[in-house]
């Protein structure tokens, strides 16, 4: 595998990459590099609610152009950036073009909510709301225009200090969600003392729910369960309208997946929005046999 990367004449994460290697110094400076010289480039993808099929808004999600190896997926530098505390800046970099994004769209007409992706060490970072706050008055967008989507084992990770993070960040009006929901290991009595508004369901039990019963079974627990909480639900894998049927006739609240849209460059996102057409989700739609 590492020849192969070698081959392609660059350096990418792989999961036996030894962080203090010469292969691994080398990512980091191109990831310095690729962040100093806009080689990183901030997608979004549309989320709607499966009802009236209206925008809610978009997660944000990182590619990485590189010059010779085109569009890198985060899956290959994300997890090195994590590990070696790189993932501050990334972090940094994306709340600050989804501030500028959101001011935009608001700006058109179109004020929607713009998700982005927190990874454990930035939990821990005592100084993100602090830089939080800096940035929204800057683009002088409500803090609520910004959701924080964190995984289970994020915040289990150090729990005590996930809490007094999120507590301040929610405090300050941002809207936080549980990202692959049903995926990590979790506690539910965590999950009672978070500020969360939010779940999202894992694409894994989305993508499969038309066929495995269990997974159908997942779905719906987890959308009673936040429910039952209060919570709205995200369900991530929505890839046709079989799936939005069955999701909207189990209330849960949005959705996001290749159905809608695939994540799109920021630039497109305002002529997308402008153009969707949601499926008519009128009673007469949503029982139509499943094609
Ligand atoms: P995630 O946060 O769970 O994001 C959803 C992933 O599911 C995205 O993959 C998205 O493209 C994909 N997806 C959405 N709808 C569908 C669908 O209908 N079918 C299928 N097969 N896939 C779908 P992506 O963009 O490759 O991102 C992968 C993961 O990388 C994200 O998972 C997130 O954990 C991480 N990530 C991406 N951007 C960032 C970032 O800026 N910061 C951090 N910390 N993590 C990021
Ligand atoms: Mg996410
Ligand atoms: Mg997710
Ligand atoms: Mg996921």
């Amino acid at each position: 595998y590492a020849a192969k990367q070698q081959q392609a004449g660059t350096v990418v994460y792989h999961p036996g990459l030894d962080s203090t290697s010469e292969e691994s110094l080398t990512l980091l400076s191109e990831l310095r590099y690729a962040v100093d010289h806009n080689q990183l480039r901030l997608f979004l993808q549309p989320k709607v609610n499966l009802r009236t099929g209206q925008v809610i808004g978009a997660e944000a999600l990182v590619r990485w152009e590189h010059p010779e190896r085109g569009l890198v997926p985060p899956m290959r530098f994300i997890p090195f950036a994590e590990q070696t505390g790189f993932i501050s800046t990334l972090t940094h970099w994306m709340l600050e073009q989804c501030a500028q994004a959101a001011a935009h769209l608001a700006a058109e007409g179109f004020p929607l909510k713009l998700s982005v992706n927190l990874s454990t060490r930035d939990l821990m970072d005592q100084d993100l709301p602090t830089r939080m706050e800096q940035l929204l008055a800057t683009q002088r967008v409500p803090s609520n225009t910004l959701v924080l989507e964190i995984t289970e084992s994020a915040i289990m990770d150090d729990p005590q200090r996930a809490l007094q993070t999120l507590g301040r960040l929610h405090a300050m009006g941002l809207r936080l969600s549980i990202d692959d929901f049903g995926t990590g290991y979790s506690s539910l009595a965590y999950l009672k003392r978070l500020p969360v508004d939010e779940l999202k369901i894992d694409k894994s039990f989305v993508m499969n729910m038309e066929s495995d019963l269990q997974d159908a079974k997942i779905v719906r627990s987890t959308i009673d369960l936040a429910h039952n909480l209060g919570l709205s639900v995200v369900a991530e894998g929505v890839e046709n309208a079989k799936s939005w049927k069955l999701l909207s006739g189990l209330s849960c609240d949005e959705g996001q997946g290749y159905f809608i849209a695939r994540p799109m460059p920021a630039a497109q996102f305002l002529h997308w929005v402008r153009h969707w057409q949601p499926p008519d989700t009128t009673d007469e739609w949503l029982s139509t046999e499943f094609a």
